[in-house]
């Protein structure tokens, strides 16, 4: 039957890598099956050297992989006319150990800034150093200082991005940033987690990868923890990408990645609404007199205010702040919530609410922690998909 071109973003989200199943059920049903069959020791030959497609072992390949491979693909490269390739993963952080692994070896090193995820920010200090790979952090925001650093180190061979980094929300520029990694030859990645390819697509100012924990927006629900690497290099994604996902063995897994196909589709629908949500939320927090300050890129007082509204659609659902009585106020404030809920992790239906201090960066040394703002009384929230009449009524009470 012929398919129906995909002309809007919703439309990508519900139908994009999805195949007719054999026996006509709807949803492509749950492959919960390691190893795939052959009519044939020709055809099992055919499959190996790549002459037909079809599948082999759980570990490299399954048709649930592939359907969500193929529908983030197509919304990282909504528009640009880019064709993409993306290599699902058992986690974030498995799909982040190929990235770097696949295309670095000892001696190389890699630029990145100050924010960055607790363990992204760890493999790049402890993980990758013994193995001969050193990362130069510098405030990316300064455009010449990072022009400079690269211009006298040519051992410099990847550009690590994420913005809006995990939790301070601090931004860089992509177009900027993803130009000079084109002008001086390096590779170059963004973690899109916080943004999601519907707010905003580095492929557009040109990097070469786009790297997400799909346990989060992309996913939308909190079922299942998982990675995604996409890239727009095809041989590099067939080829040495593939080969470092098979031999570390961090692939997904059928059920998670059927879960995350779901997920995906009401991507657009949910972003719009934790969004508006968040906007909401920002403001009321702005003008409450126990709030010291308010960290949300929709808010014009922002200093990366200017940045997210050139690259990004909406400012997001994650925020932060501070109330005026630090940690004692901070800790109260969590026990009292009745709706909204004390977790971390963050982009599901429900509003999560956690304290990076003692949570997610508590392995970060305080002095580092500052030096990011994550201060010890600091709050971040990820606003959920709820009426957003009773995520503020649950967060006045709070307060009060
Ligand atoms: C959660 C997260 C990761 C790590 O992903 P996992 O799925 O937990 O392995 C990386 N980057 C960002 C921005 C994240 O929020």
């Amino acid at each position: 039957m012929k398919q129906a071109p995909l002309t809007g973003f919703s439309s990508v989200c519900v139908h994009a890598g999805h195949e007719q199943d054999p026996q006509y059920a709807h949803l492509t049903p749950i492959y919960a099956s390691s190893t795939y069959v052959y009519d044939s020791a020709e055809q099992g030959m055919h499959r190996f050297s790549g002459k037909e497609d079809g599948y082999i072992y759980t570990r490299w390949d399954s048709p649930n992989f592939r359907e969500a491979e193929e529908k983030i693909a197509a919304l990282e490269g909504f528009g640009l006319s880019l064709p993409l390739k993306a290599k699902l993963h058992a986690s974030g952080m498995g799909a982040l150990s190929t990235l770097f692994f696949s295309n670095l070896t000892a001696g190389d090193k890699v630029i990145s800034h100050y924010s960055l995820y607790g363990g992204t920010d760890e493999m790049l200090r402890k993980t990758l150093p013994p193995l001969g790979i050193e990362t130069i952090f510098i405030d990316m925001q300064d455009l010449n200082k990072t022009e400079e650093i690269i211009k006298a180190d040519p051992s410099i061979k990847m550009m690590y991005l994420e913005t809006p980094a995990n939790p301070t929300l601090k931004c860089v520029d992509l177009e900027a940033l993803c130009g000079l990694a084109q002008q001086y030859k390096l590779i170059s990645a963004v973690d899109n987690t916080f943004a999601t390819p519907y707010l905003q697509q580095p492929f557009a100012y040109g990097t070469d990868y786009v790297f997400h924990s799909t346990t989060k927006f992309l996913n939308g629900h909190g079922t299942a923890i998982g990675g995604v690497l996409v890239g727009k290099d095809i041989e590099m994604m067939r080829g040495p990408v593939e080969k470092m996902a098979r031999m570390l063995g961090a692939n997904s897994n059928p059920f998670d990645s059927f879960l995350l196909t779901q997920g995906i589709k009401t991507l657009e629908v949910r972003m719009e609404r934790h969004c508006h949500n968040a906007m909401e939320v920002a403001g009321f927090l702005d003008g409450h007199p126990a709030v010291a300050r308010v960290n949300y890129l929709g808010l014009a007082d922002h200093p990366d205010f200017m940045i997210a509204s050139r690259q990004m659609k909406h400012a997001g659902a994650m925020l932060s702040f501070e109330l005026k009585d630090g940690l004692e106020a901070g800790k109260r404030f969590i026990d009292r919530l009745q709706m909204c809920l004390r977790a971390v992790s963050l982009g599901t239906c429900d509003t999560l609410i956690c304290h990076p201090a003692s949570m997610t960066h508590y392995s970060v040394p305080k002095e580092l922690r500052e030096k990011y703002d994550i201060t010890d009384g600091l709050i971040r929230v990820s606003v959920g998909i709820e009426s957003v009449t009773d995520i503020l009524n649950d967060i006045e009470q709070a307060l009060a």
